[in-house]
């Protein structure tokens, strides 16, 4: 099993140490309440007040008319203490993308944590077949790219992909954000292969991810849990994003 919070911890000690001797402020905006983006909420600000960053946490009303929402990003863009903007994404169906200058999750921390899980885990990308089922703005499509970039072959599968299961058998990675609780089970993957599962689903009231766990780990150890796989990683990124953010441009000669 891979162990996601292993993983954060070295990556957020590293951030925390520079980000203790910084004024770094950060706004958290969300739009609605969902179970999911109250416990990443909750994960960020613990992980904010380890490395003395300040934050404010704005949780707005889910119908929020377009003039107020763009209102209060301004607000939050043009007041000079706020370093950086956490955005919970997607936002409801009404509400069109800002373009953010202090957008923290630019590059998204999720797809950017799958990386890091594979390398902490040395799994070699390059001429691996990858598989990502999902093809959301924030994880499946950013995830494409930077897997892209790690030489590897990728294939993006959605809703509209037929036999899907050609797919993952032949997959060497697999990444699963659909967003369906036991979508993936050991039968649909071929022995050994990775999977980093970025699903969050609330069962009964119970966080699990889009694997059924228990059939995939008789197939392959290198499969991420949920909680404690990508998770916590993800929000270990967010500081190392607030780093990137609060350190002075190199300059080029
Ligand atoms: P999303 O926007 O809800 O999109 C889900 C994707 O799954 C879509 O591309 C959809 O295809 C595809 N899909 C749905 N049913 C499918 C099927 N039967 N076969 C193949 N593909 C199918 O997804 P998201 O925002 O990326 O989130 C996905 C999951 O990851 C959610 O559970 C979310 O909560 C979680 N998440 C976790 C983190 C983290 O840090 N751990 C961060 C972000 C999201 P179409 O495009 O064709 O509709």
């Amino acid at each position: 099993m891979i162990e996601g919070k292993t993983i954060a911890k070295k990556i957020k000690e590293e951030a925390i140490e520079i980000l203790r001797n910084k004024n770094a402020f950060v706004a958290i905006v969300s739009v609605g309440n969902n179970e999911s983006a109250t416990s990443y909420t909750h994960a960020l600000t613990q992980n904010f007040e380890s490395a003395s960053v300040d934050y404010a946490v704005y949780t707005l009303e889910e119908h929020i008319t377009q003039k107020d929402f763009d209102y209060l990003i301004e607000t939050l863009e043009n007041t000079d203490y706020i370093t950086a903007i956490f955005l919970h994404r997607p936002l409801p169906k009404h509400l069109k993308e800002p373009s953010l200058r202090k957008d923290l999750d630019n590059p998204p921390c999720t797809a950017t944590a799958v990386i890091e899980i594979l390398k902490a885990q040395n799994i070699e990308m390059q001429s691996k077949n990858c598989l990502i089922i999902g093809r959301s703005e924030i994880v499946g499509k950013p995830l494409s790219r930077l897997l892209l970039d790690e030489n590897a072959t990728v294939t993006i599968a959605h809703s509209y992909t037929k036999n899907l299961q050609n797919f993952t058998k032949k997959a060497d990675i697999i990444i699963v954000a659909v967003g369906k609780a036991n979508f993936i089970t050991g039968e649909a993957i071929s022995e050994n292969a990775v999977v980093i599962d970025v699903g969050i689903n609330y069962v009964d009231g119970k966080l699990t991810g889009d694997c059924d766990f228990q059939s995939v780990i008789t197939k392959t150890p290198y499969v991420t849990p949920v909680p404690g796989g990508v998770g916590p990683v993800t929000s270990a990124v967010v500081l190392a994003n607030l780093v990137e953010m609060t350190s002075p441009k190199k300059t080029t000669q």
